[in-house]
This record gives C-alpha cells, structure tokens and sequence, in this order.
C-alpha cells in the first residue's frame, strides 16, 4: 500500500535525506518547511525521480498554518500515514544567558511545533488503523549538554512525548519512536562550526567511536526503517544514530 509521509523541516539536512529514503521506499512525500523555496525544490527533485510529491511552506509552531498545510496533503496526496519531525532550532549560550525569549523560542519550535503536527496527523493515522511517527531528538538530551540548556531540554521533552504516545497509540496501530542524532553535517552543523560554537570536523570525529562524522543519509536510513512495515513492534524507542558517541 502506498503510505502518505509528511516529513518537517523536510527542506533540508537530515530532513531532506529522509524525504528522498522514504520516496525511495515508495511512499509519497509532502516536504514540509519554513523554507517555502526549499521545500518546493526538494519535491521537486523527488517527482524528477518518479515520487508522488508535494512542498508546503508552513511554520510549525503557527497551529493554523500547520492545519492548512495538512489540508494541502491531504488534498494533493491523500490522508497521511507517516509524520517524520525534523524540523528544529539550535541555540548555543550559557544558562545565565539564556534570556526568557531564547528559551520559549527552542521550546516553541523544537517541542510545541512537533506536538502541533502530531495533533493534527494522528487523526487520519487512526482512521486508517495504522500510522509511523518519528521525532528527531538530540543526542543532547541524552547526555546533557553545558551551554545548550534550553536546547537539551526541548529535545529531552520529545523522548518522554515519544514514549507518552507510544502508550497512548499503540493499541490503534501507531507506532512512535525518536532518533537522537550526534555528529551528522548538515547546514544546521556547518553554521553552528562556522559561528565557533563546535570544533572542527577533524576533532568532531576523533571523539565519535567510529571515527568520522555521519550524514543525513545515516538519520534517513534509521528512519525509514522505523517507518516500515516491518518495524511495526518497535515503539517508544530512542534509537541513537550518533558513530556510537551516547551508548544506550
Ligand atoms: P537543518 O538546519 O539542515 O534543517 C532543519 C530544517 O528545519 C530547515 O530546513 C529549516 O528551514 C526547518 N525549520 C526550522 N524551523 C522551522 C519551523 N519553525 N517550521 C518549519 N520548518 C522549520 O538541520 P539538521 O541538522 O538537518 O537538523 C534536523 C533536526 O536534527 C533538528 O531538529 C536538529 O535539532 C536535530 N539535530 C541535528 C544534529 C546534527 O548533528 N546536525 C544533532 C542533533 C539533533
């Protein structure tokens, strides 16, 4: 059967590779993100392979935007199956510094966006019996991070949101598990080592197990898997694609 996947921040990174492994997969795939340009050029690079595939421009934390988004999935591609959330924010400060502002920020885009979508795709999961959630947490939360307080406890949120759902929905069919990343390149590494506030690729990777760093590829080939059929009795995990850097 044909699965509908709405994957957040869809437009690039982690987010993106995920689109094109669940397209390969073979299910059709609304890419979902801020970034309107982006995600209208990353669907269509997915239909240019053949993926039944459709950009929407929506900010996950604006409930309203969010409902109308998933309306245009659901029009364009039918109900949706799969959510996959990668959309997400970092922050770098230390925890005196974290203003009021910077907290609610990561918490409203990080936490409150993925809770608004959840919300609104668990509807068309449960009428169909059947449903795939995927939270992209942060190897941060799993070992506390100094300096990214607000960031780590957005991310730690998900994991406990993970297993709550788990419970909740299981029973209907919908399984919900979160991937914490460490150490994948994408943009949002890149700009976070461009402003200093990670190291170097070369010492990055000297302190992941081994040895180098992952690619969006490696989140995507985690996720996809977690979205399968067959991954059907796994639920309320956290499954670390992190070069072995948290060991759970
Ligand atoms: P990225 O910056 O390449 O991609 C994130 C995408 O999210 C962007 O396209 C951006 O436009 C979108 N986005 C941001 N805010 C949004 C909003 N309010 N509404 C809709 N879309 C929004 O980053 P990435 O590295 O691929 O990160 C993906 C996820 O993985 C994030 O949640 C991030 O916190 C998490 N993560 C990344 C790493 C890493 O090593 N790169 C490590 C741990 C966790």
């Amino acid at each position: 059967m044909t699965r509908v996947a709405v994957v957040t921040g869809g437009a690039s990174g982690m987010g993106e590779a995920t689109c094109h492994e669940l397209g390969r997969r073979g299910c059709k795939v609304a890419v979902l993100d801020l970034d309107g340009q982006a995600a209208q050029r990353v669907a269509e690079e997915l239909r240019g392979d053949g993926v039944p595939a459709l950009g929407v421009a929506a900010d996950v934390t604006d409930r309203a935007a969010v409902e109308d988004a998933f309306a245009k999935v659901r029009t364009e591609l039918g109900p949706v199956h799969i959510l996959v959330t990668s959309a997400g924010l970092v922050d770098f400060a230390p925890f005196l510094e974290i203003s009021p502002d910077r907290w609610q920020r990561l918490i409203e885009v990080n936490l409150n966006g993925t809770f608004h979508c959840a919300q609104v795709a668990i509807p068309d999961m449960l009428a169909a019996g059947w449903g795939r959630i995927v939270m992209i947490s942060s190897s941060s939360a799993q070992r506390g991070s100094p300096g990214m307080a607000h960031y780590a406890a957005s991310k730690g949120a998900l994991i406990s949101f993970t297993r709550s759902l788990a419970r909740e929905y299981g029973p209907a069919g919908i399984t919900v598990n979160n991937v914490p990343p460490s150490g994948i390149e994408t943009p949002m590494q890149h700009q976070s080592q461009a402003a200093g506030f990670l190291p170097p690729n070369e010492q990055m990777a000297a302190s992941i197990p081994v040895g180098h760093l992952g690619t969006g590829d490696d989140i995507a080939a985690a996720v996809g898997f977690l979205c399968s059929e067959e991954a059907g009795f796994i639920t309320g995990q956290t499954l670390g694609v992190n070069g072995g850097s948290v060991m759970a």
